[in-house]
Formats: C-alpha cells, structure tokens, sequence
C-alpha cells in the first residue's frame, strides 16, 4: 500500500539532528523544519529525554484524570500565552485546535456568522476547510459548513462592513502561511481588533505557523500589541508530536459548550511540548529567530535584486516570490543543494527552518537559492 493523498519525494528520511535531516548518509539542511514542526530543531536532547522517560512512565491516560506532565504544560502554557488568556483545550494538529476555536465563538457568542479572509489556511477538516480560501482544497468536499464570508486579507474597512451583530467570530492568520507568506501591518490587526471588540464578536488568530517564537517573538500578535480572544497553535508545539491547542480567556471558555477528545492531553505528547517551549526560553530563541530571520532576508534580497519579484516576511517566516516556477526551483535546492524547502502557492519559496539555524545556515540558503535563479 502507499499513500494516495502525499506524493512521496525521493529522498527517504532516516533520522535527524538540529537543523539536518539524514537519508543514507547524506546531510540534508530542513529549511522547512518539516512543516515548521521542529522550531528547537530535530531530536533535540531535551525533549528527547523528557519524551523518553515519559514513554517509560505512562503512554496514556484519559485527560479527565490530572496528569503531572499535563498539568506542568498548562502552566507553561499559562506562562506564555498573553496576557487574559489562561484556559486551554488540548487536541491532536492544527485543524481540530481551529475546529475547537469555531465551536467554542458559537457557543460563547451564541451567533453563526464566520468571517475569514482571502488566501487565509486554517485546516482540512469540514469546519476549518470553511474558513480556508482555496477552492482546489474546498469544491470537491462541499457542502462544508455553512455561514462563513471572506473578506480580502489586509483590507481593513471590508473587514469593519463584513463584520456585525451576528458575527461570531473572525479568524486570521498574523502572517499568512500557505497564502504566500503575507505579513499583516500591526494597524490591520488592531483595527480587527478593535471591529470584532465592538461587535461582540470573538477574534481567533490562527498563529499555528507563526507561533513559537518563528517571527521573532513567542506569538506573532504581541508585535502588534493585539490580545486574540482565541489563540490556535499546533505544528511544532511537541516538535513534532501530534498537539494543538486552543487557547482563550475566561468569556469564550465559560461559553463553551460541550467538547471532547479521546487523546486530548496525552501524557508523552505534554511533556514533549513542556521541553520543546522550555528550550525555546531558555535558548532565547524567538529573539535569535528574529535576527537570523531579518539577516536571512538581507543577504537573499542582496544576492537576488531584481531576479525575484520579492523577498519577505517575518523572523524565520521567510517568502521569496520569484519569476518561475517555485516547485523547480524546490527540487533543485534538495536534489542539488541539499536543502529542503516548502512551496507556498505556485511561485513563492517559502523558507520556515528551525529556530536554531545560525548565519551560516542562511548564507548557504541564500547563495544556493541564487545559483539556481541568476
Ligand atoms: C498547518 C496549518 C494549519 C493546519 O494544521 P494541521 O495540523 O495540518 O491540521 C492551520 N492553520 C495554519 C496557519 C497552518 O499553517
């Protein structure tokens, strides 16, 4: 049997150190840290260790029973989220925590209205898949739920028309991933803000991607000054293990109705995610992301000039726009380069690498992306 839904690449992955992959011997450079599920890097010590002696302990327990390891992630949690916001669900990826954050706006507004916005990602399943903006990945699997209107991403006043007394929620990405690497000018999202505060409505922000220090601080929402009232995060929460999580302050987890998951919380995955957001502070990495991310996106605008429509983003959230197909320009930088990169749409190279990547690493990432493109 194989898989039908990923079109396996020809380089099987053996094992993994920081930010390297290993296939038969050779050294590949993750400059998608896998999805962006690595941000302390592949197999780092201490979450192995933790993850290893968690293993030994308990694999599972039903999250109705308090569990050390659990408990000591909600308080990490508690400690990193922003200010007014200390409840959390725990689910499996990143479309159950949007999944949750959809559910939990209804029942705690009591209204139906979604608004999301174009080029917006949020997941694949039927609720999430609403609020993404792609047909390629909607019109086959429609009808999905109803009630949800997209507005164009960026466009403050199209937002403050879309969104009214019968809005539930807004959900949005700070930067956009998928859509192309799209950052948001701080004054959009204080103006969504300051909308869905108005209406009543609750402002999910989808920091799946740009969370955990990638753009250069722990949540990419505290750059402008803007408190969600629903935080999604997943990718590399447990470095890699399957987590996500929802998080909100007291009004949307008072409102929320009934909810559940059988593997909500479970114990190797907590302590996975309890070492991987240990590393992240004490290695002081959102900061490190923020540097190497700003001298990444210095030497590729410098190296390629006008030979790209555009290099941007934020921290180790890094987009180039080039002329060209993007997916050629992928498959040259692994098979030639050794350097594993993502796509974003057709024509932008989307660089997410782990947060301990040094200058080095960027260089190289640089001068191969502009030995293939000059
Ligand atoms: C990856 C991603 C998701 C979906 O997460 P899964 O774990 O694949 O379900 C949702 N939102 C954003 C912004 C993402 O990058």
């Amino acid at each position: 049997m194989s898989s039908f839904v990923f079109s396996e690449k020809p380089i099987p992955i053996d094992s993994g150190e920081g930010p390297y992959l290993y296939s038969d011997g050779t050294e590949y450079l993750d400059f998608g840290a896998s999805y962006a599920c690595t941000p302390v890097g592949h197999c780092h010590p201490e979450v192995v260790e933790a993850t290893k002696a968690q293993v030994e302990d308990l694999l599972y327990v039903q999250a109705s029973y308090p569990n050390a390891a659990r408990t000591a992630l909600y308080d990490q949690l508690a400690d990193v989220a922003p200010d007014g916001i200390d409840n959390v669900w725990l689910c499996n990826s990143g479309t159950e925590a949007n999944e949750a954050a959809l559910k939990f706006a209804r029942s705690a507004t009591g209204r139906e209205k979604i608004v999301a916005t174009t080029r917006g990602f949020h997941g694949r399943t039927m609720g999430a898949l609403a609020t993404t903006w792609k047909g390629k990945y909607k019109k086959p699997y429609e009808p999905l739920i109803g009630g949800v209107e997209f507005v164009p991403y960026g466009d403050a006043e199209a937002m403050e028309e879309a969104v009214d007394e019968e809005t539930a929620a807004v959900i949005l990405e700070p930067v956009q991933g998928e859509g192309g690497i799209n950052p948001a000018p701080p004054e959009y999202l204080q103006s969504v803000r300051e909308t869905t505060e108005d209406a009543g409505a609750a402002m999910i922000l989808d920091e799946i991607q740009t969370g955990l220090g990638r753009t250069g601080t722990m949540w990419a929402c505290e750059q402008s000054n803007v408190v969600p009232d629903i935080l999604t995060s997943a990718k590399g929460l447990a470095s890699g293990l399957p987590l996500g999580a929802t998080l909100c302050p007291e009004w949307i987890a008072d409102g929320a109705a009934s909810h559940g998951s059988t593997f909500s919380g479970n114990p190797v995955v907590c302590a996975a995610a309890g070492a991987t957001l240990g590393v992240l502070e004490e290695e002081n990495l959102p900061a490190h992301a923020g540097d190497v991310g700003a001298y990444l996106r210095e030497g590729l605008a410098e190296r390629l000039g006008d030979e790209v429509r555009d290099v941007r983003g934020e921290g180790l959230m890094v987009g180039v726009e080039v002329k060209r197909g993007g997916n050629a320009i992928l498959r040259d930088l692994a098979l030639e380069h050794q350097i594993l990169a993502l796509p974003a749409g057709r024509t932008v190279v989307r660089l997410l690498p782990p947060l301990v990547i040094d200058e080095s690493h960027a260089d190289s990432v640089a001068d191969a992306i502009a030995d293939i493109v000059l």
